[in-house]
């Protein structure tokens, strides 16, 4: 699949459009060295979950992942735990599961809503899904950022990408936006939404290692430790195996699209987790010794491209299907008030339940475009069902249907708006989607 082109002036700066005052142009000649029929950008659930799929469909496919490992908010963000219903969601996570089980690092499965979730050993995804990806043949570039697109039309020809070897161009006939913040979206200037006021709040996680007795990490002068229960963000504590545990804690109030905003929002939650673990060695005399904070903040939402169709609040109270419905989302409206800390949701606690509703594919057809889909928490929905369609098991379906629209409209040398919906809806029951 690498194709470098020889005689390309790669690094060169040819042709700086005319600068205004706070700006500055500036072009470049890259090499193409990749060609794909699909390439999915971003390598979360969604990401794996549709480039698996568009490669059991037989597309040559690319997936590119700016960090080291794929899995997204459930490896590197260490939130470790599948919500909603985990079976029927689709052959793509099935494997997923089965491989987990053979690790033996996954809870058993009961059906949703008898357990609404089922927390794993994040460490051991990772592994699980490279091996998947390589297993059927996905070219995976890892340490690789999605940076640009060259746009003909509102059709995508290239994106730039950049890892170590420097910026290079990756031709596809379809893309998928599986970022989680729309940044193949934006970065082509076609529709975002963002929440507003503000989007779904942040949370960090955290480990802590027990031992026999631990005394207070932080030193004195070091931030402002919690000292009542009063004073206590919302933090949840989870298991995280033998001898450990994980703590959850909100950080609300910044924006994931925006380099200032969210380096702030990482400063704040390393701290803030310091903070919090104090009360707990301090005043609770847990014996928690801190092992770390995930390296990145979990992040709920971020933009979310405008689809052809914007799942809406009322079609998931109706538990609306759709005649292109390709996946499906059955859990509450997770929706966590964007401006305080505290335990609090947008809606009141007998608000939340949904019941099962289809997610249509029109959500995952980008509305300016001609070959961008996207699944996963950047998919076309309000906020409030986004707060439900976000949890990994629809994120995975998602891309699994997104996957296979993308590898069904190069096969057909289409684009996925032309497609039969029908025929999208077949491969996916076929591949054990339970659309209802
Ligand atoms: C704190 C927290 C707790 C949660 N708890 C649960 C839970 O218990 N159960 C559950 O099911 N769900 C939970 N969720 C929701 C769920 O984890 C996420 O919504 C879901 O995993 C999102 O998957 P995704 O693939 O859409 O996005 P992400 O997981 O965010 O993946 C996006 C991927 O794209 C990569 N990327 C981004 N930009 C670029 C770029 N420019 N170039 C290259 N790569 C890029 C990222 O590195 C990442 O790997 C939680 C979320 C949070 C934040």
């Amino acid at each position: 699949m690498a194709t470098g082109v020889a005689g390309v002036l790669a690094g060169r700066r040819v042709n700086a459009e005319p600068e205004t005052p706070g700006e500055v142009a500036w072009s470049r000649k890259v090499p193409v060295r990749y060609e794909a029929d699909v390439a999915v950008l971003g390598g979360g659930i969604a990401g794996v979950s549709a480039a698996c799929a568009a490669a059991r469909s037989g597309a040559k496919v690319l997936l590119v992942e700016r960090f080291a490992i794929t899995g997204g908010d459930l490896t590197s963000g260490g939130v470790a735990s599948f919500c909603g219903e985990t079976a029927g969601q689709g052959e793509v996570l099935d494997e997923i599961l089965t491989d987990m089980e053979k690790f033996k690092t996954i809870e058993p499965y009961k059906p949703y809503p008898q357990a609404d979730h089922r927390v794993f050993d994040h460490h051991i995804l990772a592994i699980v899904l490279q091996e998947i990806l390589l297993r059927r043949k996905v070219k995976l570039l890892l340490h690789t950022r999605f940076v640009d697109v060259r746009l003909v039309g509102g059709r995508i020809t290239e994106c730039i990408v950049c890892g170590k070897s420097g910026p290079e161009a990756l031709r596809a006939k379809q893309f998928i936006d599986c970022t989680g913040d729309a940044d193949v979206a934006r970065m082509a200037g076609f529709a975002v939404m963002k929440g507003q006021p503000h989007s779904l709040p942040m949370s960090m996680m955290s480990f802590v290692r027990h031992v026999e007795k631990q005394e207070p990490q932080l030193p004195d002068g070091w931030f402002e430790p919690v000292k009542t229960k009063e004073a206590l963000p919302m933090t949840s504590i989870w298991p995280n195996g033998p001898g450990s545990n994980a703590l959850k804690i909100k950080i609300p109030m910044f924006d994931a699209t925006d380099t200032e905003s969210l380096t702030a929002a990482e400063i704040r939650a390393r701290r803030r987790t310091l903070e919090v673990l104090d009360y707990y060695q301090r005043v609770l005399k847990k014996g928690w010794r801190y092992d770390g904070c995930s390296p990145q903040i979990g992040i709920r939402e971020g933009a979310r491209i405008t689809g052809d169709y914007v799942l809406t609040l009322k079609d998931l109270r109706a538990g609306r299907v759709f005649d292109d419905g390709v996946a499906r989302g059955v859990y509450y409206l997770d929706g966590h008030k964007p401006d305080d800390d505290k335990r609090t949701y947008i809606l009141k606690k007998s608000e939340l339940k949904v019941p099962p509703y289809q997610i249509p594919l029109r959500s995952l057809i980008a509305k300016d475009g001609v070959n961008l889909l996207m699944a996963g928490r950047c998919f076309s929905a309000e906020q409030l069902a986004l707060s439900s369609a976000r949890v990994s098991t629809s994120c995975a379906m998602m891309g699994q249907a997104a996957g296979i629209a993308s590898a069904m409209a190069t096969q057909k040398q289409t684009d996925p708006r032309k497609l039969d919906p029908q025929l999208v809806r077949r491969v996916v029951e076929e591949r054990g989607g339970k659309l209802s």
